[in-house]
């Protein structure tokens, strides 16, 4: 059976016809707000976006979802968990920092930010899932206790899964510390020593002291690296590469096992909205953003996040593609750009391992219909 997924195009035809009351009317429409009873406490999945990042989805649009959500007698927060690399997100005082920072505050988008996993990361609940490769996740605290949740994504590339969209920002971003170190394990970086300057960028950004720089070349330590990839884009000279002899695909198969975990405890109390701009090669971890891959496309919403992750991409991939980004490199293929954009950016990584596995999983089905608002 097929899932229902919203959708309403970036745009607009005149000066009424503004995306924020579109986005007010899917969520209407399409009966997000039904999760919500009086008084409830609804944990709203963020992402502030890196120092140096512009291309996160900006609080603008999360004030119009947490408005919604007080009309329905909510109680909203607005949460992320901190990350394994260094940058600004890594413990909780960082955190609300680069948060306000990026215009996330009480003030603007109308709710409190509260770090999921606590001042360093080490706040979790375990949640029994038997899966293919986890037994038991670590969900953060805040995702875990807040009985609903509102799952707002921006759909973008990613160095590590090709694609991230709801499955990558519920997998990765309710997981703590340690259960991100968990998905990661195994995903020891290579280096490139020929292309090395030297330069220490890579010693800086990590977190686990995993690199030293000797005779000028940057080397990393396997028992101290925790996978995390982060390195990977703080390097300027493409001197550090993913593993591929690790099957990435496998981080996708965890990742979406922690997504199922994550939203176990909620039932039918979950609603996921996917923002379909700003569609960059990589993360909003990253700590710039690259032109856009396509033109803006919209905004989406379903209870089913396989489906509307798989929406999207269907969606990305239709759109004529931008170039003058870093598909230009001679080593992107550009040829795959009118049916796999993900696959241009990242050729050696299959996206679709995180959607098949959430589908395998019971999560949702990659087969829906799209209800334009
Ligand atoms: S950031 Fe790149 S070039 Fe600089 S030391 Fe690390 S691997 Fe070498
Ligand atoms: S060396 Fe390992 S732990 Fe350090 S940033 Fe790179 S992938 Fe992460």
């Amino acid at each position: 059976m097929k899932s229902e997924v919203y959708f309403t195009p970036f745009g607009a035809k005149h000066f009424d016809d503004s995306i924020l009351s579109r986005l007010e009317k899917m969520f209407d429409r399409s009966g997000a707000g039904s999760i919500i009873k009086e008084g409830d406490l609804v944990a709203v999945k963020a992402h502030f976006g890196e120092h140096g990042n512009v291309s996160f989805i900006s609080p603008v649009y999360y004030r119009t979802i947490i408005d919604r959500i007080k009309m329905c007698g909510g109680n909203p927060f607005i949460t992320d968990s901190n990350t394994l690399y260094v940058g600004e997100r890594n413990n909780a005082v960082k955190h609300h920092n680069i948060a306000a920072k990026h215009g996330f505050t009480i003030e603007t988008a109308g709710a409190p930010v509260i770090i999921a996993d606590g001042l360093m990361g080490t706040d979790f609940v375990e949640v029994e899932i038997n899966g293919k490769h986890i037994k038991k996740a670590k969900i953060a605290s805040a995702v875990y206790w807040a009985p609903k949740m509102i799952v707002v994504s921006h759909c973008k590339g990613h160095m590590l899964t090709g694609f991230g969209g709801t499955l990558k920002n519920l997998g990765m971003g309710a997981a703590c510390r340690a259960g991100k170190q968990e998905q990661h394990s195994g995903q020891v970086p290579k280096f490139i020593s020929d292309k090395c300057t030297g330069c220490g960028e890579c010693v800086e950004w990590c977190n686990f002291n995993a690199i030293e720089i000797k005779g000028n070349k940057a080397v990393n330590m396997p028992d101290k690296c925790a996978g995390c990839g982060e390195c990977i884009a703080a390097c300027r000279f493409d001197a550090i590469e993913s593993n591929w002899d690790v099957d990435a695909g496998i981080m996708q198969e965890k990742m979406a096992e922690y997504a199922a975990a994550s939203v176990k405890n909620k039932k039918r109390g979950v609603f996921y909205f996917n923002f379909v701009i700003n569609v960059t090669p990589e993360c909003d971890c990253a700590p710039s953003s690259d032109k856009y891959l396509v033109p803006d496309i919209g905004i989406l919403g379903s209870f089913d996040p396989v489906a509307l992750d798989a929406a999207c991409v269907d969606l990305i991939n239709k759109a004529s593609v931008i170039t003058g980004n870093v598909s230009d490199k001679e080593s992107y293929e550009l040829k795959h750009a009118e049916h796999d954009k993900f696959r241009m950016v990242h050729p050696k990584m299959d996206w679709n391992s995180q959607l098949k596995h959430a589908e395998e999983l019971g999560m949702g089905t990659r087969e829906y219909e799209l209800i334009e608002i």
